[in-house]
């Protein structure tokens, strides 16, 4: 469906022209009609499904640029998310020029405080922050036209419920209100009825999920084994932009620490940080500044960063929908993407309960030898030497090479640069990661009774990687050169 059949404005229509937007997503083209006529609208529909647009440009179609007052508050439920929102309104309605501010915690108060003097038409905010700026009278937010409740589901996950409600309770009764979420417990649906004047449905089926487009692997593995084996993965896989996921934020941070002592250029990210520090890693990452970021499941929910191409799960998530958002950061935009999931072995049936789910049956991956992890780094280390030889500054070297040649041997020297460019294995590093407490056993009666087991497309994979099932590598590799020059200037 095009934008154009939906109702939008011209100026509207030239912005999302601008963003490079061709066809309206499926929860666009239904959300969209429905908003711009003021129904309540409850969306349900995975990560990467371009809610943000589908509430946000029926809002600034509605914003009336004339009036001063906030007209329309988005509830987000993390900082990222919020700031995230923020930035794709306000691409949206920049030929509109409607103003948007967006308020979260852990950043100065009283500059938020300075810009919201401004005026701003559209307010984003996390729930917290909201309320104290209610609180101090610093946010009107009596005239709101619309109220939307971004990704609702982790929002009274994270214990927000309270402060919602109180939120929305100060906005007019007879509003618009708009609930998005990836999953639909009955605690929502309450929401719905509770605060929603007789709310559409609109729901996008699972099969549009965007895990078609990712190779899903597992590894089946022990807790204190697992770390090794990432490692040795990543060198073999020679992901280009990648996110492991922890189960906590010790974890995180162990894992972060762990891979920068192995030579990944690596950073984490979860909720004690500060906000600073968080923008700053997330600024590299998009950037292709950090080929790694940790991070944990709200830390990295709903981020959109385009070009992740690995998804490790370090802890394999406990609910199946969590694992869900967490793939969904790779496979984007048509892109094809991969993760890996490491299973100890009496989590098995917490992998059965998300092929359950996702309806594809995860391939199992052997852990990669140290000779396997070695040859990895060797391939990727000709690419970065492709990448340094063709670099016009090495032009000023050619004397000092010719006198180091009279030194040495050109095998020495050559060696000496794969030495350099090529990380230490895992064996050579020892890392400890505190060992978590494994999820805890599942009873179910039988398993996976009733799910199709895979579809032609993993079977396919199946047999392409050899007859036991374990996938080989064969080393398909276009990485930037990166990862061991960043080293030296990591923190
Ligand atoms: P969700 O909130 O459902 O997780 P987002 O609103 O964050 O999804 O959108 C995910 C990504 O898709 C963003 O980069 C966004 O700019 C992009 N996007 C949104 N709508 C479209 C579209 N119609 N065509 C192409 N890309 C889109
Ligand atoms: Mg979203």
């Amino acid at each position: 469906m095009y934008f154009s059949e939906l109702g939008l404005s011209n100026k509207l229509l030239k912005a999302i022209k601008r963003s490079g937007y061709e066809e309206a997503t499926p929860i666009q083209a239904e959300t969209i009609p429905m908003v711009l006529e003021g129904q309540d609208v409850i969306g349900q529909a995975q990560t990467g499904t371009g809610k943000t647009a589908a509430f946000g440009l029926p809002i600034i179609e509605h914003v009336d640029i004339d009036n001063p007052a906030i007209q329309a508050l988005i509830i987000s439920p993390t900082r990222e998310l919020a700031i995230q929102t923020e930035e794709e309104l306000f691409r949206l309605g920049k030929e509109k020029r409607v103003k948007i501010q967006v308020v979260y915690g852990g950043a100065d108060i009283r500059r938020q405080i300075r810009s919201l003097e401004k005026n701003p038409q559209i307010l984003v905010g996390t729930p917290g922050r909201l309320r104290d700026h209610l609180r101090r009278g610093t946010v009107d937010i009596s005239r709101v036209k619309t109220l939307v409740l971004d990704e609702a589901d982790e929002m009274l996950k994270m214990g927000f419920l309270e402060d919602i409600e109180d939120i929305i309770k100060q906005t007019p009764s007879e509003r618009q209100t708009l609930l998005f979420s990836a999953t639909m417990p009955p605690e929502i649906k309450r929401i719905g009825v509770q605060f929603m004047h007789d709310p559409q449905t609109v729901k996008i089926k699972a099969k549009e999920l965007t895990t078609d487009l990712v190779d899903q692997y597992y590894v089946r593995a022990k807790d204190y084994e697992k770390f090794d084996i990432m490692t040795r993965l990543i060198d073999v896989q020679d992901p280009d932009l990648t996110i492991v996921f922890g189960r906590t934020k010790r974890r995180v941070d162990e894992l972060s620490r762990g891979l920068i002592a192995r030579g990944y250029n690596a950073a984490g990210i979860h909720g004690d940080l500060t906000q600073d520090r968080r923008s700053k890693i997330m600024r590299r990452f998009k950037e292709g500044q950090l080929d790694i970021l940790v991070a944990t499941d709200v830390a990295a929910r709903g981020l959109d960063i385009s070009g992740v191409t690995h998804v490790y799960n370090y802890d394999i998530p406990s609910d199946p929908d969590s694992y869900v958002h967490r793939i969904g950061r790779t496979g984007r935009a048509g892109h094809h993407g991969v993760s890996l999931t490491f299973v100890t072995p009496n989590e098995m049936d917490y992998l059965h309960e998300i092929e359950k789910l996702t309806r594809v049956r995860m391939l199992p991956m052997k852990p990669p030898t140290e000779e396997e992890a070695f040859r990895g780094q060797v391939a990727s280390a000709y690419n970065d030497i492709d990448t340094l030889v063709a670099d016009p500054a090495t032009n000023r070297y050619q004397e000092d090479a010719a006198k180091l040649l009279e030194k040495y041997d050109a095998i020495e020297l050559v060696s000496a640069l794969l030495n350099d460019l090529t990380k230490d294995d895992a064996s050579q590093v020892p890392v400890k990661i505190t060992p978590e407490r494994p999820l805890p056993s599942r009873k179910r009666n039988g398993r996976g009774g009733n799910y199709r087991r895979g579809r032609g497309n993993s079977r396919r994979n199946y047999h392409r990687n050899g007859g036991d099932g374990h996938r080989r590598f064969n080393g398909d590799r276009k990485r930037r050169f990166s990862k061991n020059r960043n080293r030296r200037h990591e923190d």
